[in-house]
């Protein structure tokens, strides 16, 4: 007989999980809520093509997902191409791809441009990341760099990244990322990246179409509204029965998923892990701002993290000559400014970007898009593997899989398709 799954989440964690099983014969069906698959890599079209809702690469040693992307016959898409980061700080801007820019950063003393290159060499000492994880992000940066260093490079990038939050993450989160980064460099030390023609959701929906060709079913528009051992019920009231379920939503989402049928210690322990929340201004302009992809905003007085003008990787003629530039800000959800309407959101941001880019008119945007995702980064806090809960839960057909449990590296759609897969393989050997 068939084994049978349900999924629930249609983002990349579940869409791998539910190919790979259904490439084994086990009869899948995942459940999105959403009109489309893809989740937080999910698009919305812009002059008919898809377009992340928020900015989306990979980087070169992403190799999970390319090895996917290679076996689904799709690796013509894959765009590899250099890209320019740059710095904006005290109304200026610095480039920053390459170890000769940062020689040349003139905010910090000649001292702690050296210091600040220590970084590379500290992250390639560590050997045990465990020990890191007693120590904070802002006290390991502050021992490698120095007090100036923290305060003009790191200390804006953690806060833009976790606002109120930022000096209780752990040095591990902030090691792992620029482990990651220094990775994805080429020659001379500048730094390639990776994305996908079609954008990610083309990726999404050629993964959906390869587990509806294999007989599963990707139903969407379909919220999971409660979870028992053995079956689910969706919020149109149809129940389905399955072998085994698989979540791969946020922990609290799971968490109100689970309350009615698991004990109170259970959802406590879920709950111990706090998320970070994202709003992201997206602009459709007649002319580009500046030359640079990724713009690290360090400067104190500007509320966002980065300006991402994402047609200085992907050309704008993908989007018939529209300039796409995305405005970052994380920060918890009870914050004004995440409860603040698409029209409050994009009025706010002006002046920013006016002061920022002296050029700009209002009259340059032809369209604009606000999107917010309440659970959009795990809060990597001091002994985070000690709050990561397990894969079985207290009903033994029902497992997690999710986001929050990636560690010691963090979110990122290549992981959440290495996940996906070990999940795959695990139920297929029968170790879950
Ligand atoms: C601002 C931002 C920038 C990012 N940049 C990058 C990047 O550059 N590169 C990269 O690789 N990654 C990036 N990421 C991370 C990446 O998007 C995620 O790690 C990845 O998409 C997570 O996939 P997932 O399937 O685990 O979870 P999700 O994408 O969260 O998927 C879960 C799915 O479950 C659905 N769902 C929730 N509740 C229910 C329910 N009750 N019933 C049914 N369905 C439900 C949701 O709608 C969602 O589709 C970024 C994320 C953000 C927020």
């Amino acid at each position: 007989m068939k084994q049978t799954i349900n999924i629930v989440g249609g983002g990349f964690t579940g869409l791998t999980m539910g190919y790979y099983l259904a490439k084994a014969g086990w009869a899948v069906n995942i459940f999105e809520k959403d009109a489309e698959v893809g989740g937080l890599a999910g698009s919305f079209k812009v002059e008919g093509e898809n377009l992340e809702k928020f900015y989306h690469h990979w980087f070169t040693n992403d190799l999970h997902i390319m090895d996917l992307i290679k076996e689904l016959q799709c690796e013509d898409h894959i765009i590899i191409r250099p890209t320019r980061t740059g710095m904006y700080y005290s109304n200026n801007f610095f480039k920053l791809s390459s170890p000769l820019d940062l020689l040349k950063f003139k905010p910090l003393n000649l001292i702690n441009r050296v210091r600040l290159g220590f970084v590379v060499l500290a992250v390639r000492t560590v050997k045990d990341w465990m020990k890191l994880e007693s120590i904070t992000a802002k006290d390991w940066l502050t021992k490698i760099c120095g007090k100036q260093g923290y305060t003009v490079v790191w200390e804006p990038l953690l806060k833009g990244k976790f606002g109120r939050y930022a000096e209780s993450v752990s040095a591990v989160w902030f090691w792992n990322k620029l482990k990651l980064r220094g990775g994805s460099r080429g020659e001379k030390g500048k730094e390639n990246l990776a994305y996908y023609r079609g954008g990610f959701a083309s990726l999404a929906e050629s993964m959906m179409k390869e587990i509806h060709n294999m007989g599963g079913v990707v139903h969407v528009n379909r919220a999971v509204v409660s979870v028992t051992n053995d079956e689910i019920r969706t919020a149109d009231g149809e129940v389905f029965k399955a072998d085994k379920t698989v979540l791969t939503i946020p922990l609290p989402l799971i968490s109100n998923l689970l309350k009615d049928a698991v004990d109170a210690s259970y959802i406590n322990q879920l709950n111990k892990i706090q998320y970070i929340g994202n709003v992201c201004l997206t602009l459709e302009l007649k002319q580009s701002l500046s030359e640079i992809y990724w713009l690290n905003v360090n400067d104190p007085g500007f509320p966002f993290v980065g300006v991402i003008e994402h047609t200085n990787f992907e050309s704008k003629e993908t989007y018939k000559g529209r300039h796409i530039v995305y405005l970052s800000k994380y920060l918890p959800t009870d914050e004004a400014l995440y409860n603040m309407s698409e029209k409050e959101f994009f009025d706010y941001a002006m002046p920013f970007i006016k002061k920022m880019f002296p050029l700009f008119t209002e009259d340059w945007v032809l369209d604009y898009h606000v999107w917010k995702e309440a659970y959009s980064q795990p809060l990597v806090t001091l002994h985070y593997s000690k709050l990561i809960p397990g894969f079985t839960t207290p009903l033994p057909n029902v497992l997690i899989n999710t986001m929050a449990q990636i560690y010691p590296e963090d979110r990122g759609t290549n992981y959440a398709v290495r996940e996906g897969k070990l999940m795959a393989q695990r139920l297929m050997s029968g170790e879950m």
